[in-house]
């Protein structure tokens, strides 16, 4: 970090805006956040936001690759700040707390397809899914 967050989004010849940086912020300071909670940070800071102009920070931020946007299965877009790490998420299927963890391989994609049918491949996106450690306890009574 140490960098002003405007020179981030200007290298990536993003205009900058309040509401880009704010948007960034959130999602920086809290991994793994959905939009609606992005919408609800970024209102209390800087007033009245749409959320549709909360999604168009999103995704010109996630375009240009400073943030990453994860899609679990059945539940709502997550984004973070971590990015270029080719790294992977345990989700808990109860609470849906979401947990980094790190490449085996660390390039990406770090899986191979059997068959890659001409494509060129750059990502593989691997969620493991299960019950966090609490869900577990919480599962097994109070025995
Ligand atoms: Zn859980
Ligand atoms: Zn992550
Ligand atoms: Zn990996």
């Amino acid at each position: 970090m140490g960098i002003d967050p405007s020179e981030i989004l200007r290298r990536r010849g993003l205009r900058v805006t309040p509401q880009r940086l704010a948007v960034l912020r959130a999602v920086s300071d809290q991994p793994h956040v959905t939009a609606d909670v992005v919408a609800q940070t970024v209102g209390g800071e800087i007033g009245s936001i749409s959320v549709q102009a909360v999604y168009d920070a999103l995704a010109a931020l996630t375009e240009t690759g400073l943030l990453r946007r994860i899609q679990p299965a059945g539940s709502p877009a997550r984004y973070e700040a971590r990015v270029g790490d080719n790294h992977h998420h345990l989700i808990c299927r109860v609470c849906e707390r979401t947990v980094d963890v790190d490449c085996v391989v660390g390039d990406p994609p770090c899986l191979t397809a059997d068959e890659d049918f001409g494509f060129e491949i750059d990502e593989a996106e691997v969620i493991f899914w299960g019950r966090c450690p609490d869900c577990v306890r919480e599962t097994k009574g109070t025995a």
